[in-house]
């Protein structure tokens, strides 16, 4: 069972077993046996989840619920642009089924996630500023209540219309698997691009990057699908240890900070006439010396693959301490420096290798305790780290404390600290309609 009970980053437990129904009425017998039992339930789909909420604790009384088999159903409908897929299903079968007709479901990670867990963690990734998160490309809800009776509730239709009461399935986006078997869902999907054109560019400072996005989002901006920022750090990480990368930039240095820029269009050339190769060639060309001083286009499969190399680089380095926070983005690079000089000051040990979703604000702010450090790994100093650059963003940058992978028993206390108290009792108490016993999920939300 070891598989089920490692999480991919944090999370390790002992569960009393796993359970891996393929229908939905096996998943309401299972519900059932546990709201009779009074048996906590783990809800868990490919396992890439980074707080360590799909895997149990270390109790050996809970059971892991795998989606692993609940994936009979992938069902699109090309005309209305959607498709009903079951939550077993990983990104990279949906995509596989969509190719066919042109189509795609855009959210982009360095990881294989289920539906489920998308919908559960509330994805986003690295096209967000283009197509949204999950949550924007939801259409409909299908999920088993941990009530007694292990109802099914189906929440909303394959509309993009349809004020006809409150949005219920959005209780359950974001839920980290609190209340709810989630086991089928109908997503919005989009029109497969044809043309895209990818550049690394160096900024001229750090106030160059937000003016170049705003001036890409002013004079491109109906084509911009990625602007990921990549520290010199984490592009050295990536380029010395995952075999195949090399600097894109050379014969010049790894820079200090770099931005990977991505247009992309579904639209026919030979109506539009664009050709995004050379509209990105012309528009860094007008940037040059204004806000970047270097630049490479071209070659997008080598530059996604430097950026989704990222964290394997950095696990290279040593014990990874990851903060995955968001900040207004038009504070983003002065969080960043703030972040940066604060760990420099008072853990100077550490080696900071961040990168960053610039365009939504997220900011991926790895810091690693190194293999070789003189100082040993100590949890009490991790924990110290934690509470100081987290205090930084919610209550100095207006930011949040989990930008894109949720809540989870890694970083519930800062839930509990960070959220106000009536927002939390009125999660509590919806919780309560759907899982009276709170058996369902890692984390209770409560107060
Ligand atoms: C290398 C790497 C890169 C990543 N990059 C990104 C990124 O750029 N952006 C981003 O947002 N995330 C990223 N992630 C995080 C992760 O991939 C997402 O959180 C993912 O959506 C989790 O899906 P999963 O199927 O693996 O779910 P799991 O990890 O199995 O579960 C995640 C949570 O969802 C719950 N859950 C799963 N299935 C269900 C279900 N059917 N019903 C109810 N609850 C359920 C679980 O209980 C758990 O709380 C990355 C992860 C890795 C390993």
């Amino acid at each position: 069972m070891t598989a089920y009970e490692q999480g991919a980053r944090y999370g390790q437990g002992q569960a009393l077993g796993v359970v891996r129904p393929a229908s939905v009425k096996e998943v309401q017998a299972v519900v059932r046996w546990c709201s009779e039992n009074g048996i906590r339930l783990v809800p868990q789909g490919a396992n890439t989840g980074l707080v360590g909420s799909s895997t149990p604790d270390a109790s050996g009384t809970q059971v892991v619920l795998s989606t692993s088999r609940l994936r009979g159903l992938c069902e699109v409908d090309v005309a209305n642009r959607s498709v009903t897929v079951d939550a077993g299903v990983t990104l990279q079968e949906l995509n596989d089924q969509l190719e066919p007709h042109g189509l795609w479901f855009p959210i982009d990670l360095g990881a294989n996630p289920t539906v489920g867990g998308m919908v559960a963690t509330n994805t986003g990734g690295t096209r967000l500023i283009r197509y949204g998160d999950v949550r924007h490309n939801l259409l409909a809800l299908q999920a088993v209540l941990l009530s007694p009776a292990g109802e099914l509730i189906n929440m909303g239709r394959a509309l993009r219309k349809d004020n006809t009461g409150p949005d219920l399935k959005q209780l359950f986006v974001g839920s980290s698997g609190a209340g709810a078997i989630l086991t089928r869902a109908t997503l919005e999907v989009h029109v497969r691009p044809t043309q895209s054109a990818t550049a690394l560019v160096v900024p001229t400072s750090d106030d160059a990057v937000l003016q170049l996005l705003q001036a890409l989002e002013h004079d491109l901006g109906d084509y911009l699908s990625a602007f990921e920022g990549l520290s010199g750090n984490a592009m050295q990480a990536a380029i010395d240890h995952v075999p195949g990368l090399r600097n894109p930039l050379s014969p010049d240095p790894v820079p200090e900070f770099a931005v990977l820029i991505e247009l992309e269009t579904a639209s026919n050339k030979a109506y539009t006439g664009v050709d995004l190769q050379e509209s990105l060639n012309s528009f860094l060309q007008d940037q040059f010396e204004q806000t970047i001083e270097n630049a490479v286009i071209g070659n997008g499969h080598e530059l996604w693959k430097l950026r989704h190399s990222i964290s394997e680089g950095a696990r290279a380095l040593g014990k990874p301490i990851a903060f995955d926070v968001s900040v207004p983005r038009s504070q983003i690079m002065a969080f960043r420096r703030a972040a940066r000089e604060l760990i420099e000051a008072e853990f100077p040990f550490l080696h900071v290798v961040d990168f960053g979703h610039i365009a939504d604000g997220g900011v991926h702010l790895n810091v690693i305790w190194s293999s070789d450090s003189e100082q040993t790994y100590d949890e009490a100093v991790v924990t110290k780290l934690r509470d100081r650059i987290y205090a930084m963003v919610v209550q100095e940058f207006a930011g949040s404390f989990s930008a894109e992978h949720g809540v989870g028993p890694h970083n519930i206390s800062y839930y509990q600290r960070y959220t106000p108290q009536t927002a939390r009792q009125l999660a509590r108490g919806l919780r309560q309609l759907v899982d009276p016993m709170q058996l369902c999920g890692t984390v209770s939300f409560g107060p």
